[in-house]
């Protein structure tokens, strides 16, 4: 079987490897047929972003098909096509209980797929086959009539999106919402069409760059021009990976409002302004999506036909092809390839 390496910057290359077998009553082979960069991994062949790592086994976002399942397992069956959450979850533990999947206490470290030393040893999704642990906890079919290429980004950009809005959609029927973008390019987009399916009645959407904005306007979003003069929402979310785009994502929260960051600040000095927050009682919220708790709803809401992640996807290319498409990757690149069933 193959499977992509991370080699660096513009490099990843094909690498045979022996089968994967079952290694627990619970677990699952999968193959995945439909998947997709994270913008993180964007980032990491752009070389915005380094880890530190390469040589990996590359790729943590899919839809697959099970081929094989242990005989602990209840949920799945060969031949179903499931959503894989990035992060390893074992759906028993307290964190896992409480929907907090990614905070999973059952192994150490944060266990996840095509991180390479940062997620442990549990390769990559960008691969023939994936072995699945806890695959009644991990794996979420996907319901029919939903097409596996246009949530290839279920296990982790689109619930991220998703816990940016629905919750305080939730709690604020209605209200509007700013998505402040340029970084994480398609969190950014999809949580403009979260926001839209679940009936914010305005979300505006910041970003620099023309072919971002007028995608975002055609999925309904008001454009603005980063620079321009902002209004007060009680929703924001920042998704612009940059210091100067936190502070206008927090400058923009409304009193009592609540702002999510979705991108990752690796120095340990981004300044947050703290006096400003407190006189308007803004809440903001960091850290890691639980990718494995937002799936069910993401999953519904597309196959409902109120959102439709695919207005977001840039290109879908034949899984052969995924070396050549993925030195120069565009937004969001899809790999594709028939199920065996
Ligand atoms: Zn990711
Ligand atoms: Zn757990």
């Amino acid at each position: 079987v193959r499977r992509l390496l991370f080699m660096g910057t513009g490099r990843v290359e094909w690498e045979e490897v022996p089968d994967l077998a079952l290694d627990g009553d619970g677990e699952a082979l999968v193959r995945p047929v439909a998947a997709t960069t994270c913008d993180l991994d964007v980032a990491l062949l752009h070389g915005r972003v380094d880890l530190g790592a390469t040589g990996y086994p590359f790729g943590h976002e899919c839809v697959a098909e099970v081929l094989e399942v242990g005989p602990a397992v209840r949920s799945v069956v060969p031949g179903d096509v499931v959503a894989l959450p990035f992060q390893i979850s074992c759906g028993a533990c307290q964190a896992c209980r409480e929907g907090r999947t990614g905070n999973c206490t059952s192994l150490r470290g944060l266990p996840m797929f095509g991180f390479g030393p940062i997620g442990g040893d549990w390769g990559g999704v960008f691969a023939d086959l994936v072995r699945v642990p806890f695959a009644d906890a991990m794996l979420v079919k996907v319901p029919a009539g939903v097409r596996p290429e246009a949530v290839a980004s279920i296990a982790d950009n689109l619930p991220d999106a998703h816990r940016t809005v629905a919750p305080h959609l939730t709690a604020r029927p209605g209200a509007p919402v700013l998505v402040v973008a340029g970084g994480a390019e398609s969190i950014a987009l999809y949580a403009v069409a979260i926001a839209l399916a679940l009936g914010s009645e305005r979300v505006d959407y910041v970003d620099h760059d023309p072919d971002r904005l007028t995608l975002a306007a055609a999925l309904g979003a008001g454009p603005i021009e980063r620079g321009d003069r902002l209004g007060r929402y009680p929703i924001t979310v920042d998704a612009s990976a940059a210091p100067e785009g936190l502070r206008t994502a927090l400058l923009a929260t409304a009193p009592d409002g609540v702002c999510t960051s979705v991108g990752i600040y690796y120095g340990d000095t981004t300044p947050v302004p703290l006096r400003d927050m407190y006189f308007r009682g803004v809440t903001f919220h960091t850290g890691r999506v639980h990718a494995r708790s937002g799936i069910p709803e993401v999953l519904s809401l597309v196959a409902s036909g109120r959102l439709r992640p695919e207005l977001v996807t840039s290109r879908v290319v034949a899984w052969d092809d995924a070396a050549e498409a993925l030195a120069d990757p565009p937004l969001k690149l899809v790999l594709a390839r028939p199920a065996v069933a």
